[in-house]
């Protein structure tokens, strides 16, 4: 509230009926300005009560939404009260991707709509020129570490010269050029994505995967982790590799949210078209400002970070056809999900 309200509501008692008067047109005055500022924005606003009731928007909202807002924001089940962001795609009037973020105001929800057709297909703009970057850096690295391995070659290679039958140097031959074979690969890996090879397979499998090679590190750190999984699960298409790789980046990530220990909660569920991954942490959160720039390449808040961990992670969940979501409060977590298209529904959609 600025410091005019602040005085006004002060000294409320004191004022005659003529000042009192002069008072209240301003602050008419104020709020007529609000509201026409709010009228003017070309980005969507919408309010919501404590129940998730619309009741207040911007013509904005209806025009980037398609319709009002009332009729399609409660069935998106928007978290209330709490800082969120997610993506979703709407097919009428025409095809468009939208970014809806809430934001916790009193006890209502701010829910801000942005259309991110146009600039998605920037946002690829910029990743290429964020890569040449990103490959000098790799290949800075690659040059560092074939270094070693191309020694030990030499240097074996040398004493099968003086003794042709020397297993052992042979052995470390063999090991190195396998070492060296990986090195590369990973490299190119990093450097051109790979289209994911989809096959049928449970969601709980890569999760626990990551688990495995994670658990010392939980550990150490004093971090508490469960996983519920229910008894039946339906299938998905899935890259096994490229799915550890998704929840080792968000796994990672909570643990280096974390500073004194704490909790990760982990589910997967599923409904008619959707089977879905929830991973809840207890670390330190993110502020409205910060969740508006996730999933952005190169953001980081971290001394030693890249900010490249949940740009390729969205791009392989989107890649397997589904969306990620993050809801996350200051002081007290973060919670990501992620949903895959159901196996049986996503072979209904190609045929
Ligand atoms: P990096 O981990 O290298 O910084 P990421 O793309 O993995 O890059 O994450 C980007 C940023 O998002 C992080 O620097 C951090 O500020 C924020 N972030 C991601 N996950 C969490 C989380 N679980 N809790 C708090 N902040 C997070
Ligand atoms: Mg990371």
């Amino acid at each position: 509230m600025s410091d005019f309200f602040k005085g006004v509501r002060k000294h409320i008692d004191k004022l005659d009926a003529t000042h009192l008067r002069e008072q209240f047109e301003r602050v008419t005055d104020a709020l007529e300005r609000s509201e026409t500022l709010i009228h003017a924005l070309k980005e969507g606003l919408v309010r919501l009560d404590k129940h998730g009731i619309v009741v207040q928007s911007n013509p904005a909202a209806r025009q980037i939404l398609g319709m009002p807002p009332e009729d399609i924001l409660p069935t998106l089940s928007l978290p209330l009260g709490k800082s969120s962001k997610r993506e979703i795609s709407l097919t009428y009037p025409d095809p468009r991707r939208l970014e809806l973020q809430t934001i916790p105001f009193d006890d209502e929800t701010i829910v801000y709509v942005r259309d991110i057709t146009a600039e998605r297909a920037r946002t690829e703009e910029e990743l290429r020129a964020g890569a040449t970057r990103a490959v000098c850096d790799l290949a800075a690295g690659v040059a560092h570490e074939i270094g070693n391995p191309l020694n030990a070659l030499a240097l074996n290679i040398q004493m099968l010269e003086r003794d042709p039958s020397d297993r052992e140097s042979l052995a470390i031959c063999k090991s190195q050029i396998k070492r060296l074979d990986g090195i590369i690969r990973d490299f190119l890996a990093a450097l051109r994505p790979s289209r994911p090879n989809l096959a049928p397979g449970s969601l709980a499998d890569p999760l626990r995967d990551c688990l495995a090679t994670l658990r010392a590190q939980f550990e150490e750190r004093r971090i508490h982790v469960t996983l519920d999984v229910p008894s039946s699960l339906p299938s998905v298409a899935l890259d096994r590799a490229q799915m550890v790789q998704v929840f080792f980046n968000i796994l990672k990530n909570a643990l280096e949210a974390m500073r004194d220990g704490g909790a990760i909660a982990m589910s997967i569920s599923s409904d008619d078209d959707t089977v879905s991954v929830k991973i809840a942490d207890s670390g330190e959160g993110m502020p409205p400002e910060r969740l508006a720039h996730l999933f952005e390449p190169y953001r980081t808040s971290k001394a030693n970070g890249t900010g490249l961990g949940l740009m390729i992670t969205k791009r392989i969940v989107g890649d397997h056809g589904g969306t990620i979501d993050v809801e996350s409060e200051v002081g007290h977590g973060t919670v990501f999900t992620i949903r895959l298209p159901r196996l049986e529904r996503r072979i209904r959609e190609l045929k």
